[in-house]
């Protein structure tokens, strides 16, 4: 073959060729687009539907002035807010476009070739694909069984067995996407004693505000403990500002100075730094749209559980549903009444859906359109 006719798709590196792609949800402008919809909406992608505090979006507006320079790369303020708020130091804190991109930076900095990262079945998709772009093995426990107390959990004795000398990162969602399960607290304090130093425990609580009266424990309070520990968060959910991007990790100073190296210069935006810092000072807009989310996840299981279909134990803005054989036929009838829920194939999860938990007039139209799909 003459160099012209090379796929230059094949001098990517193997890892990357094989590598399936993040599914993301339907937008909105897409069904707009393909079935000429105007009211649709997006339960798609956990996305907090209150959006975010006034004084984040007065913020941001702000900030737009300033979209010229580019952003403090330190993330300085931002960091001392949240240092101040978490009760750490801002050494601790790493600030990532989103929590995908720490996730990432995690990947980047600690694997290569020849070392593993453990994660779960049916765990969150990003963990499978920054350990493969990494180079590394991903080795995936089975999860806790479909007819348990916490079904497609993290299985965290499976976790812990599976820990090798070339193990490097352990991913733990908690609660976990797309099931909405989550470890309890005693469990999960019990596994990360039994972690060895060689491994970092990568501790995801994306939707910890949600927990609700889960038992769930918050594990910021243990990083001075464990100094493999890493626990990360983000804006995109409860604080309502998945478009602008803002998450972080808190761990260990010496693990930050890590993914402090890998990570790009100015990853946050001028827009994203501004949002997060007047977020974080609202907090009767977080406890609001979480309070809602949490009414909404028992009543909305209840009704469903009237339906007839099982929605599985949430600790999060989600449920995840037992839709059946039929399951992408339902998300597909589900779409020509211009609401987007999520299949969840890719996990290969073919007979569930999942569905964000939205306003109380959003969740009774999915209710109503679930009835008659
Ligand atoms: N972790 C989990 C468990 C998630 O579900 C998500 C978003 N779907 C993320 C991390 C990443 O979110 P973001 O990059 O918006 O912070």
């Amino acid at each position: 073959m003459s160099p012209s006719q090379t796929d230059p798709a094949q001098l990517a590196v193997a890892n990357v060729r094989s590598l399936s792609p993040y599914v993301p949800g339907k937008p909105i402008e897409e069904l707009q687009r393909e079935l000429g919809l105007t009211d649709i909406i997006k339960l798609a992608s956990n996305e907090n539907p209150f959006g975010p505090s006034p004084r984040a979006l007065e913020a941001m507006r702000r900030a737009l002035e300033d979209t010229w320079l580019y952003p403090d790369g330190s993330g300085h303020e931002l960091k001392q807010r949240l240092a101040a708020r978490l009760g750490v130091s801002a050494t601790q804190i790493t600030l990532g476009n989103g929590s995908n991109d720490v996730l990432v930076l995690l990947a980047q900095a600690f694997l290569q070739p020849g070392l593993e990262a453990i994660c779960s079945q049916y765990a969150f998709a990003v963990y499978p694909i920054a350990i493969q772009a990494a180079g590394a093995i991903t080795v995936v426990t089975p999860a806790t069984p479909a007819h348990s107390a916490m079904p497609l959990g993290h299985d965290l004795d499976a976790m812990a067995r599976s820990i090798t000398p070339r193990t490097r990162l352990v991913f733990i969602a908690n609660p976990n996407n797309p099931t909405g399960t989550w470890v309890p607290a005693a469990d999960l304090r019990a596994f990360i004693a039994r972690v060895p130093e060689h491994a970092l425990v990568v501790l995801d609580e994306a939707y910890f505000e949600y927990r609700g009266a889960m038992d769930i424990q918050d594990g910021i309070p243990w990083l001075a403990e464990f100094p493999n520990l890493v626990v990360v968060r983000t804006f995109s959910k409860a604080y309502g500002l998945a478009g602008v991007r803002v998450g972080y990790a808190v761990s260990d100073p010496r693990v930050a100075d890590m993914l402090n190296r890998v990570r790009q210069a100015f990853n946050v935006s001028v827009v994203g730094l501004a949002g997060a810092a007047a977020a974080l000072a609202d907090e009767a807009h977080l406890e609001h749209a979480v309070g809602v989310a949490i009414r909404e996840r028992d009543r909305v299981a209840a009704q469903l559980g009237r339906l007839g279909t099982q929605a599985l134990p949430s600790a999060g803005n989600f449920l995840l549903l037992h839709a059946g054989a039929n399951a992408r036929d339902r998300f597909d009838r589900l779409l020509r009444q211009g609401i987007i829920v999520r299949p969840v194939g890719n996990y290969l999860l073919p007979e569930h859906l999942r569905v964000t938990l939205g306003t109380v007039e959003q969740n009774d139209r999915f209710l109503r359109a679930w009835e008659t799909c």
